[in-house]
């Protein structure tokens, strides 16, 4: 169907010229055509009928005025590509909508008019047209109902993805035909102005006729105006004679003589006059007539104008149509061209990429010639290296000596300079070395002397208990008797021991209780003196701790570990403890036993009144513990946290104070109050100032600072709440704080008025006693140096003994490690992380989050430990609100990994799983005054 449209199309357009170019050049456009039917795709065909349409009616038209064009129409390359069974007209693939391309009711009217020139030329030329006139008919009836206008590149645009389908080569050729159609139709357009031109040249000369012609028209009337004057004029004349007649009939006939004479002179005269103006009137109406025709002429010739004028009109008009034409053209050329962006792009880099070809084979031919050369110089050169080289080689030789004599001497120098240095800092190291055995002897005699002084003092006390005041043969006998016991095995080796020595030291108790049985029995004699060896059995001290923190119902660190671990020491050396604690809302209460109120309230002072303090009592690790819990409208310990509140001194310096007003109220005469830390530093000087003079003067107070880096220095005012008196004690050489001179510091004032001063490690001891060490109190350790000195903490090996621990999965010992590989998996599974490697190695941590524990360093543990291909757990919380926060959020980042967890809070049991459990343990402190973690991992 289309094939044929299309050769209609081409008999339809030129088969009139009767051109023989014509018909090569509709084969040739046939072709053309064959080879487009080709291209997949029909969105083209409607640009290209209405292209064909129009170009078709003009060239119709043209034909029709003019002699016919000698060249090819344009729209002979711009043949419509439809193919049989196409699809109704209006339908398009990909959906899209072809209504803007349809406008029936705009293009109808170009479109109505091309039909019937297409009808036209059917018409002229039905005989030799191979197409039907229904054929004809259809083909119009197609390009008015549809195929109408939607664009090349519309239709492109609409179709990017099939358009990227299409081959590059069909768009190419594509693009070249519209180039080409382009070029056609620049010509038809060079031609039709050159026709214009003609036809101005034409009309310019025909102008030039038409004008001389209007000139001689113009005479002409003039000429018969005055003629038709003349005759107006001879008219009038003969009516005047035809009165003057009939008036001479009306008179005489002497008068008509008269008349006629006169008359007779005139009418001769008017007669000659007549006969002229007839002469005239002939001839002009003789040129008139002349005129006539040549108006006539000038008519048809004007009409011919005119119709030249028409011709020039539609030739204008064609020209302008053809202009457009190309415009329009050009435009969709350029959409389709934008509209194909990838073919253009395709084809550019293919260019791009042909032209790179080309210039990297000229390269690689340069590169090939530059190679040879490089080859040949590569040799020369290696063979010139050969020569440098056998000659480096011998003056290497000949400098071989000379050098290694400079490098030795510089070497030398080197060494020495370093031996310097060494021997330098060797210097500073004994000199420190030295001043810390120095200060440690010191501290050590210092403490010695205390000792021996408390020794004396208890052997003063004995001295008291002992007696000379029985004759040599009574201790004798006694000593017998005792040993006659043995000896029938009344009592034990170890009992008869116990009283020997008593009877050494001729002991008061033994002579009076020997004295009291002289009317008993034997066996009522031997129980007696039994007990007495069972009382001599406890030689130790009453000790009474007040803390803050004691493990593990109350601790947050370290403070709290020792407290109960020295507590369970001492009391296993026989000394009696106790350990005297607040009362926190937040404490473990499940490892408090037989935890009961005492019926006794003690009244304690603070800011000027009176406050209840309710007793409690229970057992912690097998410490008999006493909890104050004051009935203070500040609810002091009912903060849900053990530290940070903002009135943390008020807190502790009531604790200190009830605490000391329990002992005496209770009238316990303890030997050693040992206070620990800042929050009871306060006991020291309370004890001496207020207490000692009460009557609780029995004990010697012991202070030991578990970190100087903290010290709760406060204003000098607030001391005053608890009793002290602020103003006695904001001195130099007391409570005042040696860098803020109006507050006063309770770790100094502690260490001003306890007797033993103690710390965590010897080595953090001579530490504290430098500047950068001390955190300001340097000085004041130094002035106290004879009663401060280092003890290194333990642990409780109770405690942290994964032989016996409790709180692990497994237990497990140095010779049976089996148990650690089983608590590291529980540990594993229980926190989520992976177990799927054994061999991945687990790094614990356990820590308060602060900033001396390096908090930035345990952050890059945690990365570097899963870089590393290992896992990480974190136990520990923080005081400090922003790392705390921070440390939530690596905790979110972390929440469901399979390597790492972070667990923010204090945990007991899961410390002890987590020790156990770790293959390495970081502890990246800052400083470290001893540190029980290392210890117990
Ligand atoms: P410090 O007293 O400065 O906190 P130490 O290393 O002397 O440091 O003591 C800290 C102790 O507290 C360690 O034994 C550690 O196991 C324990 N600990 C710290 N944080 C936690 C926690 N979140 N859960 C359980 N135990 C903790």
């Amino acid at each position: 169907m289309s094939a044929k449209l299309s050769a209609c199309f081409f008999s339809h357009g030129f088969s009139c010229l009767s051109n023989s170019s014509y018909k090569n050049t509709v084969d040739k456009h046939k072709n053309v055509y064959m080879r487009v039917l080709f291209l997949p795709s029909r969105q083209f065909l409607p640009a290209y009928c209405k292209m064909r349409q129009r170009n078709l009616s003009s060239n119709h038209k043209r034909q029709r005025m003019s002699k016919p064009p000698e060249r090819i129409p344009t729209s002979a390359e711009l043949l419509p590509i439809r193919d049989e069974e196409s699809e109704p007209e209006n339908s398009f693939p990909n959906g899209v909508d072809v209504e803007p391309f349809v406008n029936h009711e705009t293009s109808g009217k170009d479109d109505v008019n091309t039909v019937i020139d297409v009808e036209n030329i059917a018409e002229q030329n039905s005989g030799t047209l191979s197409a039907s006139a229904g054929d004809v008919e259809s083909t119009s009836e197609q390009i008015i109902n549809g195929l109408v206008l939607p664009s090349v590149t519309k239709a492109l645009a609409i179709n990017g993805e099939q358009l990227s389908s299409m081959q590059l080569e069909d768009l190419v050729g594509m693009i070249k035909n519209a180039e080409r159609n382009i070029l056609v139709l620049n010509q038809a357009r060079v031609h039709a102005l050159e026709d214009i031109h003609k036809v101005l040249d034409e009309k310019e000369t025909l102008q030039g006729e038409i004008n001389i012609l209007e000139m001689r028209l113009a005479e002409a009337d003039a000429r018969i105006k005055v003629a038709s004057q003349g005759k107006i004029h001879v008219e009038f004349l003969e009516s005047q004679l035809e009165m003057l007649r009939n008036e001479l009939t009306d008179r005489g006939e002497l008068e008509l003589y008269e008349n006629q004479k006169k008359f007779s002179n005139e009418e001769l005269l008017s007669t000659h006059d007549d006969h002229s103006l007839n002469k005239e009137v002939d001839s002009l109406r003789t040129e008139n007539l002349a005129l006539k025709n040549d108006i006539q002429a000038l008519k048809s010739m004007i009409s011919n104008v005119k119709n030249t004028d028409e011709r020039m009109a539609t030739l204008e008009n064609e020209c302008s149509f053809l202009g457009s034409s190309v415009k329009e053209l050009e435009s969709k050329l350029l959409v389709s061209q934008q509209d194909s962006p990838k073919s253009s792009t395709l084809k550019v880099e293919y260019q791009e990429l042909w032209e790179k070809v080309e210039n990297l084979q000229q390269l690689f031919d340069t590169a090939t010639k530059q190679a040879d050369q490089a080859t040949l110089v590569l040799q020369q050169n290696q063979d010139l290296r050969k020569k440098v080289y056998k000659l480096e080689k011998s003056l290497e030789e000949v400098n071989v000596l000379k050098v290694s004599s400079d490098k030795m001497q510089q070497s030398n120098e080197l060494i020495q300079k370093k031996i310097k240095l060494l021997e330098e800092r060797l210097q500073k190291s004994d000199q420190e070395i030295y001043s810390f055995v120095q200060l440690y002897q010191e501290s050590l005699e210092a403490f010695q002397d205390t000792l021996n002084s408390l020794k004396e003092e208890s052997k003063k006390r004995t001295s008291d208990a002992l007696v000379d005041d029985m004759p040599r043969e009574f201790w004798s006998r006694l000593l017998l008797t005792i040993d006659g016991w043995v000896l029938e095995k009344k009592i034990s080796n170890s009992d008869a021991k116990l009283l020997r020595e008593l009877v050494w030291k001729k002991d008061r108790c033994i002579r009076d209780a020997h004295i009291a049985c002289k009317e008993k029995n034997e066996r009522e004699v031997i129980s007696t003196f039994l007990r007495l060896a069972s009382s001599q059995a406890s030689p130790g001290l009453y000790i009474v701790h007040i803390a803050a923190e004691m493990a593990p119902v109350a601790k947050v660190g370290g403070l709290g570990d020792v407290v109960t671990g020295l507590g369970k020491t001492l009391q296993k050396k026989g000394h009696l403890v106790e350990i005297i604690l607040p009362k926190y809302d937040c404490m473990q209460y499940d490892g408090i036993y037989d935890l009961r109120a005492l019926d006794v309230t003690v009244e304690s002072y603070f800011d000027g009144k009176l406050f209840q303090n309710k007793i409690w009592v229970g057992t912690v690790e097998g410490l008999p513990v006493y909890f104050i819990e004051p009935h203070h409208p500040n609810k002091f310990f009912w903060r849900g946290q053990y530290y940070g509140e903002h009135d943390d001194f008020k807190r502790f310096s009531f604790f200190s104070r009830a605490a000391l007003e329990f002992l005496l109220q209770a009238g316990k005469k303890p030997d050693i109050i040992h206070c620990h830390d800042w929050q009871t530093a306060f006991v020291a000087p309370l004890y001496w100032d207020l207490y000692a003079p009460k009557g609780l003067n029995s004990a010697r107070i012991c202070f030991t600072c578990h970190n100087f880096e903290y010290q709760g220095t406060a204003s000098a005012s607030e001391l005053a709440s608890c009793g002290l008196d602020a103003q006695e004690l904001n001195r130099p050489d007391r409570m005042q704080d040696n860098t803020a001179h109006d507050s006063v510091n309770p770790v100094k004032g502690a260490i001003v008025f306890s007797n033993i001063v103690t710390t965590v490690s010897p080595t953090y001891a001579q530490e504290v006693r430098t500047a950068e060490g001390g955190k300001g109190l340097h000085s004041t350790l130094n002035s106290h140096s004879r009663k401060f000195m280092g003890i290194l903490n333990g642990i409780d090996t109770d405690a942290w003994n994964p032989a016996t621990d409790n709180f692990l999965k497994v237990q497990y010992s140095a010779n049976d490690m089996q148990g650690k590989a089983e608590n590291k998996a529980a540990t594993r599974r229980n926190l989520g992380l992976s177990s799927a490697d054994d061999q991945r190695p687990l790094v614990g941590c356990i820590t308060r989050l602060v900033p001396q524990k390096g908090v930035h360093l345990i952050k890059h543990a945690i990365y570097r430990t899963l870089e590393m291909g290992g896992q990480f757990v974190l136990l520990g919380s923080s005081p400090v609100l922003h790392i705390q926060r921070e440390f939530e959020g690596i905790a979110n980042q972390f929440q469901n990994h399979e390597h790492i967890r972070l667990i923010l809070k204090y945990d007991e049991s899961l410390s002890h799983a987590i020790y156990a459990a770790s293959d390495m343990f970081i502890i990246p402190s800052i400083f470290e005054p001893c540190g029980l973690t290392q210890a117990k991992a």
